[in-house]
Order: C-alpha cells, then sequence, then structure tokens
C-alpha cells in the first residue's frame, strides 16, 4: 500500500538515543519514545548476553503495547578477557553504576597485556508487524593503558578507534557518532527500513 506510515517505539528512555535514531529515520516511519506511550516500567535485561537483552526489551515493548518497535543493547568486548565485560559493561564493577570504576577494573584486568584488542558492540532488536529482526554494529580498536579525554561515557577515556591516535574521549560527538557501533547498527536498520517500505508500496 503506497503512502502508508509504520509507527515503531524505541525501547529506550535515553533521549540521545531517541533523537540520534529520529535523525536518521527515513521518510514514512514515526519513531515515538517510551514516555510518549506512557510505558514506564523497567524494561527486562536479564538474558545474559547482548542480543537476548535488546530482543527481551522489544518483546516486552511489543507486548505491552503491541507496537513495532526497535531496542538496542550494547556493551565492550576485550579480545585477551574473552569478551569480558561484554553483557556487564554497566555495572562491571559492581553497583552501584560507575563509568569510572568499570573502566579502572578494566585497565587493571589488562595489566602487562600485550593484547588490548577490544571493540564496541551493538545489537538493535526490531519487532514489526509481530516479525523480529536482530542487527549488529561494531566498531573496533584498542584499549590504552591509562584513560585521556573528557567527552562522552562509559569506556570512552579508554577506547582508541583503529584508525584514530585518540580515545573516543577525545572526539567530538559528532565524530565518534559518525563510526560508533550504535551508528553502524542503525545504519544497517535504517537501510533495512526503506527496503521494507519500498516492498510494502508494491
Ligand atoms: P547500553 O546497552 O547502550 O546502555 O550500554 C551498556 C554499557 O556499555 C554502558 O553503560 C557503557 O558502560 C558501555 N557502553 C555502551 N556504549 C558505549 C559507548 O559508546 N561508549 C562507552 N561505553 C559504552
Amino acid at each position: 500500500m503506497a503512502n502508508q506510515v509504520f509507527h515503531l517505539v524505541i525501547a529506550s528512555n535515553n533521549h540521545h538515543k531517541v533523537s540520534e535514531i529520529r535523525e536518521m529515520a527515513p521518510l514514512g516511519y514515526v519513531f515515538h519514545s517510551l514516555k510518549d506511550k506512557n510505558i514506564s516500567q523497567e524494561l527486562p535485561e536479564t538474558s545474559g548476553t547482548i542480543p537476548g537483552n535488546a530482543t527481551e526489551k522489544a518483546r516486552e515493548v511489543w507486548k505491552i503495547s503491541g507496537m513495532n518497535c526497535l531496542s538496542d543493547d550494547s556493551g565492550l568486548c576485550v579480545t585477551a578477557l574473552n569478551g569480558e565485560p561484554g553483557v556487564d559493561s554497566a555495572f562491571y564493577a559492581g553497583l552501584p553504576r560507575n563509568d569510572e570504576a568499570n573502566y579502572n577494573l578494566l585497565l587493571k584486568k589488562l595489566e602487562g597485556r600485550s593484547d588490548r584488542r577490544a571493540y564496541f558492540l551493538t545489537v538493535m532488536a526490531l519487532i514489526i508487524n509481530g516479525k523480529e529482526f536482530l542487527f549488529e554494529g561494531r566498531v573496533e580498536g584498542t584499549i590504552s593503558k591509562k584513560p585521556i579525554g573528557d567527552s562522552g561515557f562509559g569506556y570512552d577515556p579508554v577506547f582508541v578507534p583503529n584508525g584514530f591516535d585518540k580515545t573516543f574521549a577525545q572526539m567530538s560527538e559528532k565524530e565518534k557518532n559518525a563510526i560508533s557501533h550504535r551508528r553502524n547498527a542503525l545504519a544497517k536498520v535504517i537501510s533495512f527500513l526503506k527496503v521494507y517500505t519500498e516492498m510494502q508500496a508494491i
């Protein structure tokens, strides 16, 4: 059907994520925040994996609202630590959540290690017309020896993306967003939605 408008709920309370997704949205898609839809409950993140958590959050929003939805879950995966902190990135050093304690613990675990390869991973789960799709975005890099920079959040001060000689925390938001794991995953979702729209119009 031509000129159909798809409405999707973004399963996140992070307004940066909501505006980033809206900024990239193709014609014919309207993205709503959880707040717009009066969804205030905590979304579950109990699966133990990044794709599992993304799926869990999208299914919960689908169950509550019956609306098409998009969720995401991210983390930092360090090769020499068998993928740690991974799904535990937010609370690596325990509760309460503390970004500085998290990256200091990571630096401690990597002391004396020469393999400092790591990547940020985002998995986005899309539920559209009741069907589920997963999209993955990555940015590869290395973990610095010490934290540098004041921008961003989380592990940004210790992550140097490949091809750069500075950490994410030394980059402007625009510079980081252009290459970030979230942006890579989102670009795949948007490409998919564009094709999906064209197929619906046939
Ligand atoms: P979330 O699933 O996007 O909330 O990410 C979970 C955790 O992964 C965050 O609390 C951060 O510790 C870490 N993380 C995810 N994305 C980034 C990033 O872009 N920079 C730094 N840390 C991140």
